[in-house]
């Protein structure tokens, strides 16, 4: 099969566009699957087609050469960068080049030009060999990339998007010391004062962040209106004010690195308000909808593996309990 020759010879995913354009579900005429994305609307289906667990040709040799890149390319790196706490900024490079981290771009702003299952196959076999190196991608993919493409003006989405599909690392800023699950309780504030908003308050676990060059904030413009003043903008990491702390030393996950934030009078220019002020709070929902399936693929894996190293310790004590 053709494919499978590319792979052989390491074509990466960019070169591989043509990819899926998989039907997720069955239903008759058009239906909106509105926990995906609220734009996708989707083509007439057949309740006949494939399970999800069925992957097609194309996305088996997107997962093949994945996985290729992955065994070659992360593997070696793995104990190391866990040691240190640090990704190798070629490594992160290399990602970008293969087009596994602008996977739903669409191809005239740089991007693979695939499909949000393609994002999800991606993760997964990243994680089976780091799932360090899968979060980068889970939150560039699944989040940040998502947000500029559905809400972004045409300029922010020519600005931007080039740089997330190519070379730019970014964060999704919305967690603070006392707002977690508790999201929309935050205290960073975003006022306005005529073409530029000034923005007060910390960020706390921000994953990328010692990496990151743009980072997605949500922060309150309109306090007053509780959740619904909650507004996304787009800052970049050079931005006078604008602080990143040392990286947290976590047990885990080592290499992704997760900082707190902090912004003292940052001023950020009215034009990168991403969407429409006071609707952050709904983008975050709807976004995080889908990074919790690309969060939920990077879990299976470790699962899997820990799975994979029990089963024959357990079986080892199933015969001594047999033998006794
Ligand atoms: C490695 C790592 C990376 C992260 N990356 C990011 C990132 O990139 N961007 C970002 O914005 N955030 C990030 N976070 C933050 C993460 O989203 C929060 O940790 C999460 O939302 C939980 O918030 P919390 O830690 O304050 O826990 P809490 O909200 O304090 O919750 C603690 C426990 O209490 C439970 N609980 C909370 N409220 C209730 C309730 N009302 N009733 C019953 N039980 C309750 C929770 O289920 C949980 O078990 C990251 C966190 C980690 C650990």
């Amino acid at each position: 099969m053709v494919w499978s020759n590319l792979i052989k010879k390491g074509l990466s995913l960019r070169l591989l566009q043509p990819a899926v354009k998989r039907n997720f579900w069955s239903f008759p005429g058009k239906a909106t699957f509105s926990s995906l994305a609220s734009d996708v609307t989707l083509d007439r289906v057949d309740l006949r087609s494939a399970p999800l667990t069925t992957l097609s040709e194309d996305e088996e040799m997107m997962r093949d050469t994945v996985a290729k890149f992955a065994a070659e390319q992360i593997l070696p790196l793995v104990s190391e960068m866990d040691r240190k706490g640090e990704m190798d900024k070629d490594l992160i490079q290399a990602m970008f080049d293969q087009g596994l981290m602008g996977v739903e771009i669409e191809a005239e702003y740089g991007g693979t030009n695939s499909t949000f299952f393609s994002s999800i196959l991606v993760i997964e076999e990243l994680a089976k060999v780091d799932p360090s190196i899968a979060v980068p991608c889970d939150i560039q993919n699944t989040l940040n990339n998502r947000l500029i493409r559905q809400h972004g003006t045409e300029e922010q989405k020519n600005l931007y998007l080039p740089m997330l599909a190519t070379s730019t690392l970014s964060s999704f800023c919305l967690s603070e010391p006392e707002a977690g699950s508790d999201a929309f309780a935050m205290k960073t504030v975003a006022e306005q004062k005529g073409d530029y908003f000034l923005i007060n308050g910390s960020k706390c676990w921000i994953s990328n962040s010692a990496e990151a060059g743009l980072f997605l904030l949500f922060a309150n413009a309109s306090p007053e209106k509780g959740y619904r003043g909650i507004s996304c903008f787009v800052v970049p990491r050079d931005t006078e004010g604008f602080d990143i702390g040392p990286k947290e030393d976590k047990l885990g996950i080592r290499a992704s690195s997760t900082c707190t934030l902090n912004f003292d009078n940052v001023k950020i220019p009215a034009k990168n308000l991403l969407g429409e002020l006071g609707q952050g709070y709904k983008y975050s929902i709807e976004v995080l909808n889908e990074g919790r399936i690309g969060i939920g693929a990077q879990v299976l894996y470790i699962l899997n593996k820990f799975y994979s190293l029990a089963l024959p310790s357990f079986s080892y004590q199933h015969d001594l309990t047999s033998f006794f």
